[in-house]
């Protein structure tokens, strides 16, 4: 999200706050961006990721909740942030802000737990 006051024609960097700590961006952290201008930081991600993919639970009764990322009213599990409860990410969005990440050579951020990717389960 942006920061609330922020000019629209003049953005800082500090301006782009991620809607799920409140953290305030310094352009030094990686943040991925969702629909409607909304942000989740690396290590939110991080932590969703873990929590939902990884640990296989959900914060709200999936088709409860709407996401933050996509806006949408999703049927998979989800995160809801403990810091700022109002920041909700699905299943799909974590997945694909991981990968984005993941992919992103402008920053070290990799998948937490080594999910194996394109190789048989053990
Ligand atoms: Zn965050
Ligand atoms: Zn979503």
């Amino acid at each position: 999200m942006q920061r609330e006051g922020a000019d629209p024609n003049n953005m800082q960097v500090s301006d782009f706050v991620c809607d799920f700590s409140g953290d305030a961006w310094d352009g030094a952290f990686p943040m991925v961006e969702g629909h409607q201008g909304s942000l989740i930081s690396g290590r939110c991600l991080e932590f969703a990721y873990r929590s939902v993919v990884i640990e296989g639970s959900s914060s709200l009764d999936p088709g409860s909740y709407t996401c933050t990322m996509c806006l949408e009213t999703r049927d998979d599990p989800c995160w809801q942030s403990p810091e700022r409860p109002e920041g909700v990410i699905c299943r799909r969005c974590i997945r694909q802000s991981a990968t984005k990440l993941d992919k992103d050579p402008d920053w070290d951020w990799t998948k937490p737990g080594a999910e194996p990717e394109g190789e048989p389960e053990a």
